[in-house]
């Protein structure tokens, strides 16, 4: 299968062969067809499956097929992502995959001055980019119409039902056109996503894309039995491996984050952190340094961890275990890309047991048990019915033997099958 066998049109072939990309992924072999002939799309798909030349190209085709001028603050097509990093990666893959092409694009979302994106969007944009909050503020000071769009794609919806935008994603939706073409992305199926999608889309084609087996096959996942308190020994232990040359770690709060990269600094370690809390400014530089190389450890957020698309991020660590199963696959996808080795480290306290048990039951993948001087038999045998009285079991691989190495060495000691339930 190649981009054109899809029909999709030269200028476009050109740009993606350009991006060295030989062959459409399974999202995008499913979607185009559908999207260039107007139908309305559920797409279930996570970043790292191509979900966003999915959608990007066919409307970029469609633009450029009727060309014409759109008039100052009325765009014809619209997509909404809960984040200003995954606003402003869309964006950029716009002009990416449209450099043959002739059209205007921009992102608007907060956290800046608005002054900048009121004069692109005076100038006439053909697409724009927005996250909720900014877009409305503009709409309502009449610096943006809905009644031109032709194409509205919302991206994320469960993150954007998750932090509280579904009022806002209502506005937006109510100011728009009767006759516009739906596409609708979520990470995860869930029963406000299903409802939300069911009352908005008309006739649509659902399509599903897990990330590529491969994908996963090529993570190396390991988990680190460990205290809390031993967390952040841990961490800077295995954060002298040399091989850990571009690191991702995952925190489950704000101010969790801040602490672990400033434990780092404190040791010589060039890190730094990312999340809703930090201004736009120093949100773009942590990204653009942790892109570049100058950064070697970026703590995040989930949250503001979904716009994040850098490649070779040799390490994901869960400093904390996510309490979506869904979460890990998606933070894990960040490494392993385009068939290199990458490594998820877990970091599993006693509470998050059961976590753990609930991210290998939706994997169906082994996790190696990693030796090391911090290891807590207490993590490694709880039962989880603390965090989880109702679904509380003790797995196989909860009542194996023990018997441990001190770390550096930090041989894998056992591999266990997640069971299917
Ligand atoms: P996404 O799921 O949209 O976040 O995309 C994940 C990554 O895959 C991005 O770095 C894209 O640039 C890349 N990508 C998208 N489509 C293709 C393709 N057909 N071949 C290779 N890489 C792709």
């Amino acid at each position: 299968m190649s981009f054109g066998n899809l029909n999709i049109i030269d200028p476009l072939c050109r740009a993606l062969a350009k991006e060295g990309y030989t062959a459409p992924t399974p999202i995008q072999t499913l979607a185009i067809p559908h999207l260039l002939k107007g139908k309305d799309l559920m797409g279930i798909a996570q970043t790292g499956t191509g979900k966003t030349a999915a959608f990007v190209l066919p409307i970029l085709q469609r633009i450029s097929e009727q060309r014409r001028t759109s008039a100052p603050g009325v765009p014809r097509a619209l997509i909404i992502a809960p984040t200003r990093e995954l606003a402003a990666q869309i964006d950029e893959s716009f002009a990416t995959y449209g450099q043959f092409l002739r059209f205007r694009h921009t992102a608007i979302f907060g956290g800046v001055r608005q002054g900048p994106q009121v004069k692109m969007l005076s100038r006439g944009v053909d697409i724009l980019v927005a996250t909720p909050g900014r877009l409305l503020d503009l709409m309502n000071q009449g610096y943006v119409k809905l009644m031109g769009v032709e194409f509205f794609v919302l991206d994320e919806i469960d993150r954007m039902l998750d932090m509280g935008f579904i009022k806002d994603m209502r506005r937006i939706v109510a100011a728009l056109p009767q006759k516009h073409q739906s596409l609708f992305f979520s990470a995860t199926v869930t029963r406000e996503t299903g409802e939300f999608a069911e009352k908005l889309l008309t006739n649509p084609v659902h399509i599903e894309a897990t990330p590529q087996a491969s994908t996963l096959d090529c993570i190396k996942q390991c988990v680190f039995f460990v205290d809390q308190d031993d967390k952040q020994p841990l961490l800077k232990k295995l954060i002298r491996d040399e091989d850990m040359l571009r690191v991702l770690i995952f925190s489950r709060t704000k101010r969790r984050a801040d602490q672990i990269a400033q434990k780092l600094r404190q040791s010589g370690i060039n890190a730094d952190s990312i999340h809703g809390n930090k201004s736009q400014s120093q949100r773009t530089k942590a990204m653009h340094d942790f892109k570049s190389g100058r950064l070697r450890v970026l703590v995040a957020t989930d949250i503001a961890a979904r716009g994040i698309d850098v490649d070779d991020i040799s390490h994901v660590i869960n400093y904390d275990l996510p309490s979506e199963p869904e979460c890990y696959v998606h933070r894990i996808g960040r490494t392993g890309r385009a068939g290199a080795e990458g490594k998820a480290y877990s970091f599993c306290t006693a509470d998050e047991r059961n976590l753990l048990r609930r991210i290998e039951r939706l994997t169906r993948k082994s996790v190696v048990v990693m030796d090391h001087q911090y290891h807590s038999e207490k993590a490694k045998m709880a039962t989880g019915a603390a965090a989880e009285p109702a679904k509380s079991h003790r797995s196989r691989a909860a009542t194996r033997g023990s018997g441990r190495d001190s770390y550096p060495k930090s041989a894998p000691r056992k591999s266990y099958p997640a069971k299917r339930r």
